[in-house]
């Protein structure tokens, strides 16, 4: 890539450097280099990040937005993603998949992830060896060819590359219940991964009985601490991995919420225990949650759990109605929290000066068979 403006000194490049600058220059850094770079740079932020962040970009949007304008926008040279590790692979999977590089003559875009420490735990409870022993010990018990395996997005790159491998797909919380008819329209069984609460609160909205649903705990030692008659009756097999932020809410959130205003309306993340989800008024992402809000008439009183930033943001929007944070407890992503001004100044510039940094490259095997899940994705609405 070339698109060199030779604006700082060497020094410059150095992160400390930047994170000893006050906020005000690091803005005015940020937008002098998206102001230069102009549509060849396209700044991604997914909405959990903070509001000085969010102004900072071109685009935001939860994680099936933000894929489809990955797979999109065919015109930029450069991402910068502020958001998590599995946001900036999956954009590389899709900004460069086979003949959007063909197109550009195998010229890459490049994806900078301003912060290397931004991940997801959920992402992380889930790793390729595992998946693999785990898939071989359902195959001493049942016909491995009858399962489809499933991952939220929110899964490295390795895990949606065995999906895709497989007969598999992605999925994310706005079309998980598309997927799993997909998935059940091929085969009679499924693998969910990494999070059990979003598998087992879609699969109970389409009627699947807890009875016919298994969890399955990597870190027991056989069958993921079931039996073998458990996992022959089970056509949904959860993973079990959970989101640190959504796994906060607690029914006796709704209850302390409806107690103080019984008209107000709960509306909470699948990614949030099944208890909680059944007890709310509705459940959807993070992009119905915004929607629901935005269409509802002046006056309504919502509570919503997910996570604070968001919905701090939908407080600070919506004046003619009041919004709440479902709980009393700290709601913020500790790691999507990592992109601050700092990084994203220090990204951008080496970006402007043709040494980028913190570039995420998927492995070109991983990204064959991850393409093929995430492609299946977009296709199933
Ligand atoms: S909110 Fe949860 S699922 Fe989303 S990035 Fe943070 S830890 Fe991962």
């Amino acid at each position: 890539m070339n698109c060199s403006f030779n604006f700082r000194a060497e020094k410059a490049f150095d992160l400390k450097y930047y994170q000893s600058l006050p906020n005000d220059t690091l803005v005015e850094r940020i937008e002098a280099v998206r102001g230069k770079m102009g549509s060849r740079l396209l700044v991604l932020a997914h909405h959990y990040q903070k509001d000085s962040i969010i102004a900072l970009s071109d685009l935001q949007g939860d994680s099936y937005k933000l894929c489809e304008l990955a797979a999109k926008h065919e015109q930029c040279e450069a991402i910068v993603f502020s958001g998590v590790h599995f946001m900036a692979e999956t954009a590389d999977i899709l900004a460069n998949r086979p003949e959007q590089l063909q197109r550009r003559g195998g010229k890459r875009v490049p994806v900078v992830l301003p912060d290397l420490d931004a991940g997801c735990s959920l992402a992380e409870m889930a790793n390729i060896e595992v998946l693999e022993s785990c898939w071989n010990e359902l195959g001493e018990v049942i016909d491995v060819s009858e399962i489809t395996p499933i991952t939220y997005v929110n899964s490295t790159a390795a895990i949606k590359s065995f999906c895709g491998a497989r007969g598999g797909i992605v999925c994310t919380s706005a079309n998980a219940a598309a997927v799993l008819d997909w998935a059940f329209a091929q085969r009679r069984r499924v693998l969910f991964l990494p999070d059990q609460h979003l598998g087992r609160n879609t699969a109970l909205a389409m009627g699947i009985p807890v009875e016919e649903m298994a969890l399955w705990d990597p870190r027991q030692d056989k069958l993921g601490g079931n039996d073998a008659e458990s996992i022959g009756r089970a056509r949904v097999i959860l993973w079990h991995g959970h989101c640190s932020v959504h796994q906060l809410f607690r029914p006796a959130d709704i209850e302390k919420a409806r107690r103080a205003d019984p008209q107000v309306k709960i509306i909470v993340h699948p990614e949030c225990p099944r208890e909680v989800v059944e007890l709310a008024d509705a459940s959807g992402s993070t992009g119905m949650i915004i929607d629901a809000v935005t269409a509802s008439p002046a006056g309504t009183h919502w509570a919503v759990g997910t996570e604070l930033n968001l919905v701090n943001r939908l407080k600070n929007r919506f004046a003619d109605k009041q919004v709440d944070f479902l709980s009393s407890e700290i709601g913020i992503c500790p790691t999507m929290y990592r992109i601050d001004l700092a990084h994203l100044c220090w990204a951008l510039e080496n970006l402007a000066a043709d040494t980028p940094v913190n570039v995420i490259r998927v492995d070109d095997d991983v990204a064959r068979d991850a393409l093929t899940a995430l492609e299946r994705m977009l296709e199933v609405r």
